[in-house]
């Protein structure tokens, strides 16, 4: 075969599914689950002992799992859940589950149309007003002996939504059962989840509470480990790859869905590349992608106003190449409203947008002294220019206004 026969083949190859890596890649996605979960055996047995009474249909504590993303929070509620019904299935035991991603759910409405459809009671996909709802999934309850063990992922979205109806109602539901009993698996990302519920529904829902600690760098390369067995080809050489990985997640915050996104993406540079070696530079490449990306993302949902002051702050350092005070930024602001005939909002209401744009880390400011003048804020650009440029350009409000130059630039030196 000649060179460019050969370039075709593993083109084609490649669409045919022959890989030089990959021999499973679902073993990469977030939502698979191995059947053993390193450095959680713990976590696994506090949580089955918790849920245990519901086997012997008895009513078991709520609990509450929380720590930071990727801790395999949902990885290990969903084995434990998955394995408690398959028991329940092997004695014969009047138990259910049902395990509902909150935020995927969206409202309080759908995130109880499953728990209904769990015990098999059908509700229209809208219409209904949430407490007649609520009442079918009761007399439901009521009208057997059953005992449901509903496992609510992501449950600080529903809080932030919609405060906590649907929470106070199903803490307080087995004071109104008289045949069924129902338990509570409340997840949590956000750590301040707890802060944010009515104290009634907090102390029913965290009758036990269980935290994720974030994994240490050798606990995620064990996780990786376990991962590319499944993921890639015999003879491909991915430690090197495994161990910056992990290095960089738990530099970060021991996330391993992190470390996960960083592997796969550092072996599909190497597959596309040909290789079978996936190299540390293919997994300082995915980062600079990964990244990219995440901002890329983060710009285009801004509001429009967000938007606006980014391009201020964009088009300031661009032209002036040092970071300006905010009556600056709000000068220039004002200036590109105008010319998109769009109403500007206040000077307040700038600033805690310029904060907010810091916290998501778009821009960085910081607070300098003007000596007796008091003190000011200095902003700059946060992430790479060619990146706001990228995003912009594709934003058909934006696009016409980022090589504009300001005026108000010429005004000041
Ligand atoms: P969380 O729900 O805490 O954000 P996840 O359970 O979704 O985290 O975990 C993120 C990813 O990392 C998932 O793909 C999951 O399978 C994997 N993972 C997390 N912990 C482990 C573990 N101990 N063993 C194997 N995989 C894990
Ligand atoms: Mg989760």
């Amino acid at each position: 075969m000649n060179k460019q026969i050969e370039i075709l083949e593993d083109v084609f190859n490649n669409f045919l599914g022959e890989s030089n890596i990959f021999k499973n890649r679902e073993a990469l996605r977030h939502d698979y689950i191995p059947d053993y979960l390193p450095h959680r055996e713990e976590e696994i047995r506090i949580l089955g002992q918790i849920l245990g009474p519901s086997l012997r249909g008895m009513l078991c504590s709520n609990v509450l799992v929380y720590g930071k993303t990727g801790t395999g929070k949902t990885a290990v509620a969903k084995f434990v859940i998955n394995r408690l019904a398959a028991k329940a299935n092997e004695i014969k035991s009047p138990l259910r589950v049902s395990f509902v991603n909150c935020r995927l759910a969206g409202t309080e409405y759908r995130v109880l149309s499953a728990l209904c459809s769990s015990i098999n009671v059908k509700v229209p996909f809208t219409g209904l007003a949430l407490g007649e709802v609520f009442d079918r999934f009761k007399s439901a309850l009521n009208s057997k002996r059953i005992v449901l063990v509903v496992a609510l992922d992501e449950i600080d979205a529903l809080i932030k939504e919609r405060g906590d109806t649907l929470l106070y109602e199903l803490t307080r539901i087995n004071e109104n059962l008289s045949k069924s009993k129902v338990s509570i698996l409340g997840i949590s990302n956000d750590l301040r989840f707890k802060d944010m519920l009515d104290p009634r529904v907090l102390s029913t829902l965290s009758e036990e509470e269980i935290v994720f600690r974030p994994y240490n760098a050798e606990e995620l390369q064990d996780i990786l480990k376990q991962r590319a067995e499944i993921a890639f080809k015999k003879g491909v050489s991915y430690e090197a790859a495994i161990k910056l990985c992990s290095a960089i997640a738990a530099a970060e915050h021991g996330d391993a869905r992190r470390a996960l996104d960083l592997l796969r993406v550092a072996a599909e540079l190497a597959e596309r590349e040909g290789k079978s070696i996936i190299s540390e530079d293919h997994v300082y490449q995915a980062q600079k992608r990964i990244e990219h990306d995440r901002v890329a993302e983060t710009l285009k949902t801004l509001p429009i106003h967000s938007k606006i002051v980014l391009l201020s702050v964009f088009l300031i350092s661009k032209h002036k190449r040092k970071g300006l005070m905010t009556g600056d930024i709000y000068n220039v602001y004002c200036e590109l409203c105008g010319e998109m005939n769009i109403n500007p909002l206040t000077q307040r209401r700038v600033s805690g947008l310029i904060n907010e744009l810091d916290v998501m880390g778009l821009v960085n400011s910081r607070v300098v002294s003007l000596g007796r003048y008091g003190r000011s804020k200095k902003t700059t650009l946060g992430v790479p220019f060619k990146v706001v440029k990228e995003v912009f350009l594709e934003d058909e409000r934006m696009r016409n206004m980022i090589n504009y130059v300001p005026k108000y630039l010429n005004s000041i030196h």
